[in-house]
């Protein structure tokens, strides 16, 4: 059924403005969608894109050097796309610019790679989208991540919990920021407390790009008692130093 306002204001391609072959709540065209980078050949722990030159150590096991020599907080990452054009105009335009229908559109295209474990593996207690500290969260009006996996959590009937965690510093952006840095920057910014007794967690972070952020925050989820961290994310940036 056509719906009244796609009379007057027809759906099209928020990449390119086709109105036709639109997927994805009706908001991108199957030659954009074929565009995303998807993070095909990723470490089997931390997600982060193998490259397929050089580093054959690396492809063999399928784990990255970093993992090797000190494996993460977190249990596992699960991230389908690699965090690259024209997906980070797409994630910039929803936490920069506030474009809100760019959440649908993210979440559906990450609804659509969900991986088959995901529904049969042991399912997690709760899913704790990242949490922003209160003065970014005012100043922007929405968490982000919350919004993402909202429609995916209620699809895999996952409870959210917004008020457990809280980010207690208002950290600097992490962007431009190497690893280093971005460890020492997110250092006890995340304040958890374990009222439900969770044992096993899923962090959902827009983006991974260190992993400093979402390793800090599983340190404190561990340190609360909780016994397994899984990391989800929309985009794994390629290695940063
Ligand atoms: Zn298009
Ligand atoms: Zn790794």
């Amino acid at each position: 059924m056509m719906k009244i306002l796609d009379f007057f204001y027809p759906p099209y391609c928020q990449l390119c403005g086709n109105t036709r072959n639109l997927q994805f709540k009706g908001q991108l065209c199957v030659a954009c969608a074929a565009d995303i980078h998807i993070n095909e050949h990723a470490c089997r722990i931390c997600a982060v894109p193998l490259t397929t030159v050089g580093l054959k150590a690396e492809n063999l096991a399928d784990i990255c050097m970093q993992c090797i020599k000190t494996p993460p907080v977190y249990d596992s990452c699960w991230s389908p796309f690699v965090y690259a054009q024209p997906l980070e105009w797409m994630i910039q335009q929803l936490k920069f610019n506030a474009k809100l229908n760019y959440a649908t559109l993210l979440s559906a295209l990450m609804q659509a790679n969900l991986p088959r474990y995901i529904y049969e593996e042991a399912k997690p207690d709760v899913i704790i989208p990242m949490p922003l500290h209160n003065r970014r969260l005012k100043q922007r009006g929405f968490n982000q991540s919350q919004l993402l996996i909202q429609p995916i959590a209620e699809a895999l009937q996952l409870p959210l919990d917004l008020k457990s965690c809280l980010r207690i510093r208002d950290t600097e952006h992490q962007t431009g920021k190497n690893a280093r840095h971005r460890k020492q920057n997110i250092k006890n910014a995340f304040k958890f407390i374990n009222r439900k007794n969770y044992q096993h967690v899923v962090i959902f972070d827009d983006v991974v790009t260190t992993g400093s952020s979402v390793s800090e925050l599983s340190r404190e989820l561990k340190r609360a008692g909780v016994l397994r961290v899984d990391v989800w994310s929309l985009a794994r940036a390629e290695k940063i130093n």
